[in-house]
């Protein structure tokens, strides 16, 4: 059954109407990031957050609402501190890496710039044993490296520990986990800090003058084997095995901020397009998006920001549905810009369905092919799921942004753009539940998924971090 364009005006109109005339999503983000903050991995926070957002996902009108548990480790931070002792004796503020190990050592620092394949290699034997300086970004012409690269490239050469230095100004140390096997020992990950831009630079500078820089690193960190949950909210097709369209984001965030962009902006939007879609059903009152030939199934995923932890652990809990998804819109930063992009993962078929999608949605969307290899779509990439890695854009550039650093704050969200990713996505998922649109999407082969990956330039960072299934 198809609707006509009137109905479809109208369902829009619903849509748009609902998502900008009301205040939910400033309402709800501004309760997450105040009531919870960071809700980072393993903690009492993250639990009240996940409780939370049940909580709203019920009032408005989702079915079988639950917490999913899965195993993690947990990790706490505790004191840092960082001080050259020679050529001068300085103290530097820094800010443990996630999953960095306690620690109390002395050692020579080695500056080896990006921490680039290149650097390590021509740095050979002389890693081992040392404090090895990177910084986050790579040179001019090369090819972006992940902050994960480095750290392992450095803890493969034997390095003693690990420091990386932000790539903008303003004093603001970066964090961001180290790669952790789940089922190792808890102390495996190399001791690990970030350190402003400012003070890598000066670093820099006296391994430069004087030769020798010798530097004194203390952390007081605590790991432990906890649990997480993953949230989960249902609008159902009357038929049980219908297929399923996914609307997600991760809900865990660095613990040193409020993580309102990354990614208390992505869990507003998805819990708006959840609110939205359920006062449209049969019965509202309002235009229907009756009958559903898709379920439609939220989820908010925990330990994301750990090493997609929460992802990796629904998809190998619902292995066997993975056959009825037909789509998953992964939202992850909609706090900026003027333009909703949807990165297509691996599935190039979808892309004129969505192209015309945009133009008959009268709607600022980029579609683009770039297949991202982190983020909560990785897990279903590798499975042949169809996916697509939603942000926003169009804004100026700023690189990283304020995400991962203490700046990370409610204050940096654009609501409006919020708001453009909850009704954009609302309105493309209406039609794709509906039966409105022929779907040519298909689930890929293992063969096509590790071609696609060889294909993107995915494969060495993901044979680093031990995530390559071939
Ligand atoms: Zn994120």
């Amino acid at each position: 059954m198809r609707m006509n364009p009137s109905d479809l005006s109208a369902l829009d109109r619903a849509i748009c109407g609902e998502v900008w005339a009301s205040d939910a999503i400033a309402r709800n983000l501004e309760t997450l990031c105040l009531q919870c903050g960071g809700r980072f991995a393993g903690s009492e926070a993250y639990r009240r957050a996940a409780e939370m957002v049940a909580d709203w996902w019920r009032g408005y009108g989702l079915s079988d609402v639950r917490l999913e548990p899965f195993p993690c480790v947990a990790w706490e931070r505790g004191g840092a501190s960082l001080a050259m002792t020679a050529p001068a004796e300085r103290a530097y503020p820094c800010l443990a890496l996630p999953y960095a190990p306690a620690c109390d050592l002395a050692g020579e620092m080695l500056d080896l710039g990006y921490g680039a394949e290149a650097d390590f290699a021509a740095a050979g034997d002389a890693v081992a044993g040392k404090i090895v300086l990177t910084r986050s970004g790579a040179a001019a012409g090369q090819r972006p490296m992940h902050r994960l690269e480095k750290y392992i490239r450095a803890r493969q050469a034997g390095a003693l520990a690990f420091i990386f230095a932000d790539d903008q100004p303003g004093m603001l140390a970066p964090t961001g986990s180290l790669a952790l096997d789940q089922d190792g020992a808890l102390d495996q990950a190399l001791p690990s800090v970030g350190i402003a831009q400012e003070v890598g630079l000066e670093l820099a500078r006296w391994a430069r003058g004087n030769g020798q820089v010798r530097l004194h690193l203390r952390l007081d960190n605590r790991l432990w084997r906890g649990e997480s949950w993953n949230v989960i909210g249902e609008l159902p097709a009357a038929d049980p095995t219908a297929p399923l369209i996914l609307v997600g984001g991760h809900l865990d965030g660095h613990d040193i901020a409020q993580a309102a962009i990354d990614n208390a902006s992505g869990v507003a939007a998805v819990t708006e397009v959840g609110r939205v879609l359920a006062g449209l059903r049969a019965g509202s009152g309002r235009p229907l998006i009756e009958p559903m030939s898709c379920g439609v199934r939220f989820i908010c995923f925990g330990v994301e920001e750990l090493g997609m932890v929460g992802s990796y652990a629904y998809a190998a809990a619902h292995e066997a549905e993975m056959d009825r998804i037909r789509f998953f819109f992964n939202l992850d930063c909609v706090a900026a810009g003027s333009r909703l992009g949807l990165n297509l993962q691996n599935c190039s078929e979808l892309a004129p369905l969505f192209r015309s999608l945009g133009v008959e949605l009268a709607a600022e969307l980029d579609v683009v092919e770039h297949l991202v290899p982190f983020s909560d779509h990785l897990p279903f990439t590798l499975a042949g799921v169809p996916a697509a890695f939603i942000v926003t854009t169009g804004d100026r550039a700023a690189g990283r942004g304020w995400g991962h650093t203490a700046a990370d704050t409610l204050d940096k969200v654009n609501i409006a753009s919020v708001r453009l990713a909850a009704a954009g996505v609302g309105r493309l998922v209406a039609r794709l539940a509906s039966g409105q649109t022929e779907w040519p999407g298909r689930r890929r082969t293992p063969d096509e998924v590790k071609t696609a990956l060889q294909a993107s330039g995915a494969e060495p960072l993901l044979r680093l971090l031990a995530a390559w299934p071939f």
